[in-house]
């Protein structure tokens, strides 16, 4: 059979040809031969499935979509955006934003050769934590400390040290779980130790933890209810009590501090929130925190006190599995250096510039964007500057908020038209990410640093709202 002269497949060109065309070999220069190969491909396809008989081709066509193509595979998919949701510390939106000092420290690292585990002092081998356990010591006064991939790590470690094959003595009232699938107990199971629940959910007294004590018993653990508080007819043991019956009962007592902060906050009027050091001056004998938390870190978890229990847990195989690489390590150097200057910190160290920064700041910068972002939603949402608050996230101080000021925009159609302006915010180039209340979307600026390229940014949104 012959093919009719209306076949529109003809009148597609090879993919060869269109790799010839210069505005098409630039790419090649750009993105590569096999990736722009894929996109010529892809293009052609795409069109083939469109096309309608008799069409005809134009190659600047063909080369737009091949450019939106490779363009849109070279987009990274972990995408920096604006955290306007009010939380400083978001878990899901990456927690802390690194100090420009941890940055560069970090970056020093993934560029060179360093002295991880090399001891320049004798030319032999060193330990990869000797870089920052003097730091970590001489911030929270403890004898010695370990770092691993972050504090879920730290406690499975400690655990598993400490209590494989034996109990590990916990207040029903501290069974936490942190979100997706840190659950203490099962955090517990995998470690090997076995829970052993003392107390009742709202009280537990020291009798409870002292029934509890036989030879079976590897250790005590505290729980720092970080993400919950429990109120009302309550009753907890306090740590210096738990460290005291640990030593009569001759087993370590363990401290996970969750968030476990190195500054006073009160400093930043914020209410207290227990510091590494008084959790060690308390008498725990080992103290596990986050790095990505109040910290202001990267992601790592922080095992700090006495030294036979830090060697017995690097002894621990698992420790190789749990460690922290080069960058990790160099910026969790810098970011710790940090401390030694409290009366900086808050300049120095995002988070705690965030926490730190005057409700009267952010809302001039809501009144200032007020009216741009209402320029750019005209017709199609109402946007004012409205008191909102803030909170630290990731379990620290969890029923506590900072008053803060933000946008809220009401967009016409109301709870639909807000998940689509909410979407439509998602994706511009810096996605903006609030959080939705009373049907509006409400960006809290408390975290809004950058405010050229917001400014810039939001020009681009587009945005109808539905009629
Ligand atoms: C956050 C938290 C953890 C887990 O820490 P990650 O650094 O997220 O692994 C463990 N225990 C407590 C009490 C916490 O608050």
């Amino acid at each position: 059979m012959a093919e009719t002269a209306l076949s529109p497949l003809r009148h597609l060109p090879s993919v060869d040809r269109v790799l010839r065309q210069p505005d098409v070999a630039i790419l090649i220069g750009k993105y590569g031969r096999a990736e722009t190969t894929r996109a010529v491909r892809e293009a052609l396809a795409a069109l083939r499935d469109e096309m309608k008989p008799g069409a005809v081709f134009d190659d600047a066509a063909i080369s737009a979509s091949v450019l939106a193509y490779l363009e849109a595979r070279a987009e990274p998919r972990l995408k920096p955006l604006f955290n306007l949701t009010g939380t400083v510390l978001h878990t899901n939106l990456g927690r802390a934003v690194l100090a420009e000092e941890a940055i560069k420290a970090a970056t020093v690292a993934m560029r060179n050769a360093v002295s991880l585990e090399f001891d320049l002092a004798t030319g032999k081998r060193g330990e990869r934590d000797d870089h920052v356990r003097a730091l970590i010591c001489e911030l929270t006064g403890a004898e010695d400390a370990t770092l691993v991939n972050n504090n879920a790590a730290a406690v499975l470690l400690a655990l598993n040290t400490l209590a494989q094959g034996r109990e590990a003595v916990v207040s029903r009232g501290e069974l936490i779980e942190i979100g997706g699938a840190f659950r203490m107990p099962e955090i517990m199971a995998r470690a090997g130790a076995r829970l052993r629940e003392v107390g009742t959910t709202n009280r537990t007294h020291p009798r409870d933890y002292a029934d509890a004590m036989s030879p079976e018993t590897g250790l005590i653990l505290k729980v720092h209810t970080s993400n919950y508080r429990i109120e009302g007819f309550t009753a907890e043991v306090g740590a210096r009590d738990l460290a005291t019956l640990a030593r009569q009962h001759n087993v370590p007592f363990v401290n996970d501090l969750g968030s476990g902060t190195l500054a006073d906050l009160s400093r930043f009027g914020l209410r207290k929130e227990p510091t590494v050091r008084e959790a060690v001056d308390e008498g725990a004998d080992l103290i596990t925190f986050s790095g990505d938390k109040l910290l202001g870190g990267p992601q790592a978890g922080f095992i700090v006190g006495r030294k036979d229990l830090i060697a017995a847990i690097n002894r621990n195989p698992m420790k190789r599995a749990l460690r922290v690489d080069k960058m990790r390590l160099a910026a969790c150097e810098a970011t710790l250096r940090l401390y030694r200057d409290p009366d900086r910190l808050a300049q120095r160290l995002p988070t705690m510039r965030f926490l730190a920064r005057s409700m009267e700041d952010v809302r001039k910068q809501a009144i200032r964007l007020a009216p741009v972002l209402a320029a750019i939603l005209e017709g199609s949402a109402v946007v004012e500057a409205a008191s909102c608050s803030s909170q630290i996230g990731s379990g620290a101080l969890p029923l506590d908020t900072i008053p803060s000021f933000g946008l809220v925009m009401r967009p016409k159609g109301g709870g639909r038209a807000v998940e689509a302006l909410s979407a439509a915010f998602r994706r511009l180039p810096w996605p903006v990410i609030g959080r939705v209340a009373e049907g509006a979307l409400v960006f809290d600026l408390r975290c809004l640093e950058d405010e050229g390229l917001f400014r810039e940014n939001i020009t681009s949104l587009r945005f109808e709202a539905s009629s």
